[in-house]
């Protein structure tokens, strides 16, 4: 096939490769999948031996309770508060209670004398009929009017304040199933992101992808601690006592991450050198805040996470402006960054901050802000990966092409003269190649210069092109000389077609309307014969064709003898 225009002559045809929203569609199914195989691991997953696996609306009792002894200093630190029975007195029937948003430190939970403690992270301490919170359940005596003791460590941030719910086991247990779900929905989500960032990063070899996958780890296992969801189903990140550091530390990495994923992923901070500058400073001191996090004591986290929190909104806030002033100027960059960066500034908003609704979901919020970001992230990407398509593409059409005559040039001559040799064996077609070469060329510079030769060159090329069939193929082959597949065709039917090529050359010259400019060309034709180990030979056939039709007086075709009807031109 032989192209119509010289702009995209040449071009090949790429790698084939996805569309935006194809792979969009992709990542949702994966998404889509890696979030119901979590939830059938959390339905599926075993409790104690012998305890049920999970109860949902049943009556349980508090033997089914892992009871765990409170080391006695460590209640004495628990900020503790009591839950007073009715005014009636209980009425005997099972009552559960769930902590929630404890984000670091032992959690108490006591109803007379049967006391249970337990971590978030640490999933073996606690109630198995409880995912998300510290829970318990259990069956006051009928009258009896002794409160329900809760205990927790006071939190890192003031307003960071765990929540409580006591009540009818089946609604609670409810209520704590969809904060898992929804927990770990976001971790797979990160993960997902991170594995298809990775797999970006094989294809294309951009580190722009690499940065992607480690925002999403970050964000993944800082989202991991804040939710107790580092031991679930097993502790799988092994963070012991130091929960408080593990948070702070991957707060501020985080944060780190976030500004990086604005700034840099959507390309908003490069149209401003200083801002550039200002944000990779942030990013440098939040990074360093990370990494002092763990060798601080506990009653230096506060400040630190305090700091850390101050910069990241300096950060966002900046960035943010930045986007709005750029969306002026309809940059789809400024609405990628604003989108990223418009949910953390919402939640830094007082009223929105201390609302009921976001202190009982807060953990929650906090991830489906996380993850919003990475699905805008992700988004930048899968357009950088357009981009890099575009850009490959080009590149390879400028270094296959011809830039004269728009022709493919001789390198992406002999490959596709390779792949019609390998057809040709393969089906058992017919093929020939006619070397064409414009007759004293030379000359033509020497007296008319060497921009009418160019323009001759044009010519030719364009009449090859336009003489030929669709599924011929013309290719320069470097000065005067040009290269003709005919696929299909062999003996004296590629004969016949290259003498009108001929032809067709000899009556170029008044278009040029140049005074006296008159050309040829010689043609050499060869025919594939089951003795052409390779595409080269049958390429040297043509070549010596075409030689000895200038040796026989130049303007005419000469065959390779290889077929009886047209031995000569
Ligand atoms: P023959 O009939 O034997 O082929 O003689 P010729 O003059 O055509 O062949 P020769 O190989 O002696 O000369 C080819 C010339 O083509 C020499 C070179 O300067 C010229 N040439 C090569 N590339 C270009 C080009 O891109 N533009 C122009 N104007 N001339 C070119
Ligand atoms: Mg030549
Ligand atoms: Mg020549």
């Amino acid at each position: 096939m032989h192209p119509g225009r010289r702009e995209d002559a040449c071009i090949q045809p790429g790698i084939p490769m996805a569309r935006p929203t194809q792979i969009l569609i992709r990542r949702c199914l994966l998404v889509l999948l890696l979030v119901l195989a979590l939830a059938a691991c959390a339905v599926s997953a075993d409790g104690p031996a012998g305890g049920p696996a999970y109860v949902l609306g049943g009556t349980p009792t508090d033997e089914t309770t892992p009871m765990r002894s409170c080391d006695p200093a460590v209640l004495a630190t628990l900020e503790q508060i009591e839950i007073p029975a009715p005014v009636e007195g209980w009425s005997g029937t099972p009552q559960a209670v769930s902590v929630f948003n404890v984000f670091a430190g032992e959690v108490m939970i006591g109803l007379g004398d049967r006391v249970v403690c337990g971590r978030m992270h640490d999933a073996r301490t606690r109630d198995p009929r409880f995912r998300a919170s510290v829970g318990l359940v259990v069956v006051p005596e009928a009258g009896s009017r002794e409160p329900v003791r809760v205990g927790w460590r006071t939190p890192l941030k003031a307003h960071w304040i765990p929540g409580i719910r006591i009540g009818a086991p089946s609604a609670i247990q409810q209520e704590d199933t969809l904060r898992l779900v929804v927990r770990t929905s976001c971790l797979a989500i990160a993960l997902a992101l991170a594995f298809s960032a990775l797999m970006g990063f094989v294809g294309a070899r951009d580190r722009t992808f690499l940065g992607h996958v480690g925002m999403c780890v970050t964000l993944l296992l800082w989202q991991a601690t804040l939710g107790g969801l580092s031991g679930f189903p097993q502790p799988w990140l092994p963070i012991g006592e130091q929960e408080s550091h593990w948070q702070v530390a991957l707060a501020a990495l985080s944060f780190a991450a976030i500004a990086y994923g604005i700034s840099a992923q959507t390309g908003i901070a490069g149209q401003r050198p200083r801002l550039r500058r200002a944000t990779r400073w942030a990013i440098r001191v939040l990074i360093a805040l990370g990494l002092l996090a763990p060798l601080v004591p506990v009653s230096a986290l506060t400040a630190l996470w305090w700091i850390a929190d101050r910069i990241f909104l300096l950060t966002v806030i900046g960035l943010s402006l930045l986007a709005c002033l750029s969306i002026r100027r309809s940059d789809r960059r400024a609405v990628a960054a604003l989108a990223a960066s418009l949910p953390f500034l919402l939640l830094a908003v007082p009223i929105i901050n201390s609302s009921p609704t976001v202190a009982a979901y807060r953990i929650e919020i906090v991830q489906l802000v996380l993850t919003w970001f990475l699905v805008v992230m992700a988004y930048t990407l899968t357009t950088r990966y357009g981009q890099l398509r575009a850009q490959r593409d080009a590149m390879r059409q400028l270094a296959d092409t011809d830039p004269l005559t728009g022709l493919p040039n001789r390198r992406a001559g002999l490959v596709r003269l390779d792949e019609a040799f390998a057809v040709a064996r393969r089906h058992g077609i017919p093929l020939s190649v006619g070397f064409v070469d414009v007759d004293l060329f030379k000359r033509i510079n020497d007296v008319h210069g060497h921009d009418v030769g160019d323009r001759v060159l044009i010519t030719v090329a364009d009449a090859l092109v336009a003489v030929t069939r669709n599924a011929d193929e013309v290719m320069r082959m470097g000065g005067e000389e040009f290269l003709v597949l005919l696929p299909g065709l062999a003996g004296a039917a590629a004969h016949a077609r290259l003498e009108t090529i001929r032809r067709r050359i000899g009556e170029l010259a008044p278009m040029l309307d140049v005074p006296g400019l008159h050309f040829t060309a010689s043609i050499g034709l060869a025919s594939l014969t089951a003795a052409d180990e390779s595409p080269a030979a049958l390429l040297r056939r043509a070549d010596d064709a075409m030689y000895r039709a200038k040796h026989a007086g130049r303007d005419q075709v000469v065959g390779d003898g290889s077929w009886p009807a047209a031995s000569s031109g």
